[in-house]
């Protein structure tokens, strides 16, 4: 056993420092990043927030909003071939490189992926996604991902140390998924005592991934869009979105009412209600490990689009930051123990 008495911090534990800036106004901010990745080589461009490959987030729906918007969506694995020709008839070309195909890392997966991927092979991105990227069995998988499909751009995760980035990395993964524990509807931590605290991971992973020509996503853990420009500050390159995308026409998730209060259901991946509704139920040797919550409805997603992508224009003015790009170098945390003013929560 061994004790690492650094400390570790979550977007909780900081602020970003305002700086001097000769930015007039946040309109001129431009969110938009360019990339050419690693092993695919495929050049991307477009605003590097991404809607989480849960299917009450990254639903086809999500993704015609999210796309008009330059943004990606991580379109979850539980879409039949059939849904996919459905979504894709006379779709314009831009949503090729605006979604994602989210595959896990069995044979099964692999064979669904293929016939996807076969039929449609224009779509650019693979998201490969376990709860626990740290498995030997898992590296192989993203090496055969990657040898089967060399001109893809491969997201693979969830790790939290540099290391792993950069053995997934090394084995064919072009980005690698940040997050183990910080999800809104994640009982990881509870369950397992597993985690690591969302910033600090990010910091320590971008360094890792950067070292080697690789990008990194900040999976889970955001709570309102300064967390956002915190995860970016620290050096994501893109941010994924679960519960801030919850409750709105484009998620999937039931709708309830209650007192007159409209309702969506939203909940985790591992929940017993994913696994009831996906695999029949929770197998014995597992412990489920996400939750069932319910968010009250929000309507449209766009209103929550533009508050996102305004918060962050807004970060990159106070920092002077005339572009996204710029804003890690721009950005330093200062550690603090109170956050906003909570008289009228
Ligand atoms: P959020 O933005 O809601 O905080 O986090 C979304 C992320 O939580 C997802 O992208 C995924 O990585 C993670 N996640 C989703 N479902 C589950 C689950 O059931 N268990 C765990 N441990 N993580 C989950």
């Amino acid at each position: 056993m061994r004790v690492e008495t650094d400390f570790k911090l979550g977007f909780k534990d900081v602020l970003i420092r305002p700086k001097r800036s000769t930015l007039k106004s946040r309109v001129h901010v431009d969110l938009e990043r360019q990339f050419t990745f690693l092993h695919s080589k495929r050049q991307w461009r477009g605003v590097p927030v991404i809607a989480a490959n849960m299917d009450t987030i990254g639903t086809f729906a999500t993704a015609e909003i999210l796309t008009s918007h330059q943004l990606l969506t991580a379109v979850h694995k539980h879409y039949s071939l059939e849904d996919w020709d459905a979504f894709l008839a006379d779709k314009e070309q831009d949503i090729y490189e605006r979604v994602m195909v989210s595959t896990g890392a069995t044979e099964d997966d692999m064979l669904r992926l293929s016939q996807i991927l076969g039929k449609y092979p224009g779509l650019s991105f693979i998201c490969i996604d376990v709860a626990n990227g740290y498995a030997e069995s898992f590296v192989d998988f993203v090496a055969e991902v990657r040898h089967n499909f060399p001109d893809k751009t491969i997201v693979a995760g969830n790790v939290v140390t540099g290391e792993m980035v950069e053995q997934l990395l090394l084995s064919g993964a072009d980005i690698v998924k940040v997050g183990i524990g910080p999800g809104s509807v994640c009982t990881t931590r509870l369950k397992t005592g597993i985690g690591y605290p969302q910033l600090s991971a990010v910091i320590e992973c971008a360094d890792a991934a950067h070292g080697l020509g690789g990008r990194i996503i900040s999976d889970g853990g955001c709570k309102c869009p300064g967390d956002v420009a915190k995860a970016f500050g620290a050096g994501a390159d893109f941010v994924m979105l679960g519960g801030m995308l919850a409750g709105h026409d484009e998620s999937g998730g039931q709708l309830v009412e209650r007192d007159g209060q409209q309702y969506k259901l939203y909940y985790g991946m591992s929940s017993e209600t994913a696994m009831e509704k996906h695999a029949g139920g929770v197998a014995e040797y597992r412990a489920s490990e996400g939750k069932t919550v319910e968010v009250p409805y929000r309507g449209p997603i766009e209103a929550t689009i533009r508050d996102v992508l305004g918060g962050l224009r807004s970060t990159c003015t106070y920092v002077g930051a005339s572009a996204l790009k710029e804003l890690t170098k721009r950005t330093t945390f200062i550690c603090v123990r109170e956050q906003e003013n909570t008289i009228f929560d």
